[in-house]
């Protein structure tokens, strides 16, 4: 099917709204023109060799590439492709000649916006955000092609005021929309102190042409995450238009570069809704459309787009959705604190049989938000308790660790760590607007229900602010935690059928695939076999599989006949073996998001540990981001490996390869964050008291010839051991 067939029946025989495609017809000649312009003059100026890119991106002007293949680096290679798209931009009025026309002012949007970025990395101040960066991109990325993030909306202009702006961005942020910005409505916004940024993933773009920065976000994502080929333009529309849910609100004055400009978004699959009153001729069928009441405007866009919506309504007095997960609440913003040491505090999930739970019970023990005084530290304990028919006590940990997201989805709640070590922050506008312990509990319960539908039946939510009752329960929730540690620690590789696959980073890095072992977490730490034991029961045709062990070809590198055959078939046949316990020989892929990378530093017989939180050098002669680039994407690279961070105290760290007594370099940060735990495991190893000590760090050295006279000294066993190279 071709792409185009998306268009029919939008315009009626005899009734092709003229007006419209001349104001597109007009706007596409004006903004070719000036970018022929601004070329002309940026040409003479500094002479076509020149080089043109925007900041921190691999994808050079991701508009251009991704509908044209060309990879542009030079200021001298774009009148050619302007000219191109120029000739594209016909005078007979009709709707495809009015895209192809929209086509060509997205590319002269996105030269006219590159030229600014000549000789600087940042041509516009703040407030203002112009180019948005590939680790943005990344960061949402999955969620806006996943549709956690539901949709996109891009609006253009200035609202009747500043209020109804607010009211419509607080509506998109309230369903979790991505929200583009461009023109005055940011100025209006502002006004009334709705929060813009990139924590908010509501994105003040700027004015005019930088608009184009919203398509090039989603070009991006299509090539990032659909794998789409840049110059596939009719697959890569075919993804933008199932894939990235977008459409645009055009709010005050319309002119007809913006129109074109907008076609250019309709080309791309994304339709457009204005609040101006559209006169005869100037309508098109679900593309082009006209809604002056501002209550409507914003449910009749997500309604021609087909925007599904995830996020469930809570009865809630704040905002919450996806949009508010990274916002942090500094201490001038926050009304009350809980756990960090200053109070205690704990959370709990716990499975329950069915007698001993009451379906949407929340009951806070003890003072409400209005009961305490601004700035007390609270003492807090929250319990959650599930009953399914399909729950297991496994899925407890994973279901407990959930609360962090849900929990930091409400718009002026924050929450990090997790079971007794939880920290948390309730900001004075979320009290302001009456914000209740209480709704902790609304929250949870809307959300447990929704996102686990499988294995949750039942939930009850108890909130604990009596500091007795608080103690008292903390003592339960530390036997269950023991418990489950205890449980874990058994969790054996030797002890289990089934490994775990995960294809998660597949959106991304095609041919990647992950196994997940008890005493393996994922590269990216953020999934353990149990997590996805537990998605897979959840979700039996999800990215997580089993993958049933069978007899071991190599018990030592672990290898598995059954493990090589899915790596075969689910990297697309690019793998053929892969060994589990060593990094030297056909070892697991990484995709891009490892918490920290492996290296071998052949001259110390041993390996050095990169982390994604020290940004020094490291060595292996490479910082952490270089490393990335050279060993992501899903190929085997013998010498690097990707790893969680909770794998250098698993009980099957690297046994292939002498395990954790060939580690001779890592960053302080990781040493402080495992040293008991990691020193208690070697001992174990033989290696003795305090091995950590005797492995470098930057404060040692940052080279191999700084840190191995000290490795010496220390009497480092990886001196000693057969060459990890091999004969
Ligand atoms: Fe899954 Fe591996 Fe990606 Fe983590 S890194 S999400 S385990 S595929
Ligand atoms: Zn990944």
């Amino acid at each position: 099917m071709s792409f185009d067939e998306i268009y029919e029946g939008a315009v009626e025989e005899g009734k092709e709204p003229k007006k419209l495609f001349k104001q597109v017809y007009d706007g596409a000649i004006i903004a070719t023109s000036y970018a022929e312009i601004l070329l002309t003059q940026a040409i003479k100026k500094h002479g076509g060799d020149k080089e043109v890119r925007y900041p921190d991106t691999a994808y050079y002007l991701p508009v251009i590439r991704a509908l044209s293949g060309e990879d542009v680096t030079t200021i001298g290679q774009l009148p050619a492709i302007l000219n191109k798209k120029r000739a594209q931009i016909y005078e007979e009025l009709t709707f495809e000649n009015a895209r192809l026309a929209g086509e060509a002012t997205l590319y002269a949007a996105e030269i006219i916006e590159a030229l600014q970025y000549i000789d600087t990395d940042q041509p516009y101040e703040e407030p203002w955000l112009g180019f948005i960066s590939d680790p943005v991109v990344r960061k949402y990325g999955i969620k806006m092609v996943d549709w956690t993030i539901p949709g996109e909306a891009v609006i253009i202009g200035r609202a009747k005021d500043s209020k109804a702006a607010a009211k419509i961005v607080s509506k998109l942020m309230g369903q979790g929309m991505m929200i583009f910005l461009s023109d005055e409505i940011i100025e209006q916004l502002y006004e009334e102190n709705v929060k813009l940024g990139l924590d908010y993933i509501a994105y003040p773009l700027g004015n005019f042409t930088q608009v184009v920065h919203a398509a090039n976000y989603a070009l991006r994502a299509g090539m990032m995450f659909g794998n789409i080929t840049p110059g596939e333009t009719d697959a890569q529309r075919d993804y933008q238009r199932r894939r990235i849910m977008a459409f645009v609100i055009h709010l005050g004055e319309r002119d007809d570069v913006k129109t074109a400009a907008e076609f250019g978004c309709i080309y791309c699959g994304f339709p457009v809704v204005t609040d101006q009153v559209l006169g005869e001729g100037e309508e098109l069928n679900d593309w082009y459309v006209s809604e002056p009441d501002y209550d409507k405007i914003v449910k009749l866009a997500m309604e021609i787009r087909g925007v599904k919506l995830t996020n469930i309504d809570i009865d809630i007095p704040i905002n919450q959705g996806p949009a508010f997960e990274g916002e942090t609440i500094r201490k001038g913003d926050m009304y009350y604190e809980m756990g960090n040491n200053k109070s205690e505090a704990f959370e709990l999930v716990r499975m329950v049989d069915a007698d001993h739970i009451e379906d949407g019970k929340i009951e806070v023990v003890g003072p409400e938000t209005d009961e305490f005084n601004e700035g007390d530290k609270i003492p807090i304990g929250l319990v959650v308790d599930i009953y399914g028919r399909k729950m297991q006590e496994d899925f407890e940990s994973v279901l407990e660790r959930r609360v962090h997201y849900f929990i930091n989805y409400g718009e002026g709640l924050w929450h990090v760590n997790q079971r007794d070590t939880v920290w948390m922050r309730i900001s004075k506008e979320a009290i302001a607007k009456g914000f209740k312990f209480h709704d902790y509990g609304e929250i949870l319960i809307a959300k447990y229900k929704s996102e686990f539908p499988a294995i949750v039946d039942r939930v009850q939510v108890t909130i604990y602010t009596d500091a007795a009752k608080v103690s008292e329960m903390h003592q339960e929730a530390k036997a269950i935690y023991k418990r489950r540690d205890e449980r874990l620690k058994e969790l054996k590789d030797e002890k289990v059928d089934t490994f775990y696959s995960c294809l998660l980073c597949q959106s991304f890095a095609p041919n990647h695939v992950c196994i997940l072992t008890p005493e393996r977490v994922g590269l990216c730490g953020a999934v353990s076999w149990l997590d996805a034991k537990a998605a897979y029961e959840i979700d039996p045709t999800g990215a997580n599989q089993p993958v049933i062990k069978g007899e071991a070809i190599d018990p030592v590198k672990g290898m598995w006949q059954s493990c090589n055959d899915y790596f075969y078939k689910e990297s697309h046949q690019t793998l053929e073996e892969v060994n589990l316990y060593t990094m030297m020989d056909r070892p697991m892929t990484s995709c891009g998001c490892f918490e920290s990378i492996m290296a071998v530093i052949p001259e110390a017989n041993g390996i050095a540990i990169a982390t994604r939180n020290h940004s020094g050098m490291t060595p292996c002669g490479m910082t952490f981001s270089t490393l990335a680039g050279s060993c992501g994407g899903g190929v085997q690279t013998p010498g690097f490996m990707g790893i969680g961070r909770a794998y250098l105290t698993s009980g099957k760290f690297l046994p292939a390869d002498g395990g954790r007594a060939r580690i001779v370099w890592m960053p302080t940060e990781l040493k402080d964050e495992i040293r008991d735990e990691f020193n208690r495991l070697c001992e174990e190893d033989g290696l003795g008291p305090n091995f950590i000590d005797k492995i470098a760090d930057e404060t040692i050295g940052e080279t191999s010839e700084e840190i191995l006279p000290w490795l010496e000294e220390q009497g480092h066993p990886a001196l000693t051991m057969d060459f990890i190279m091999g004969e």
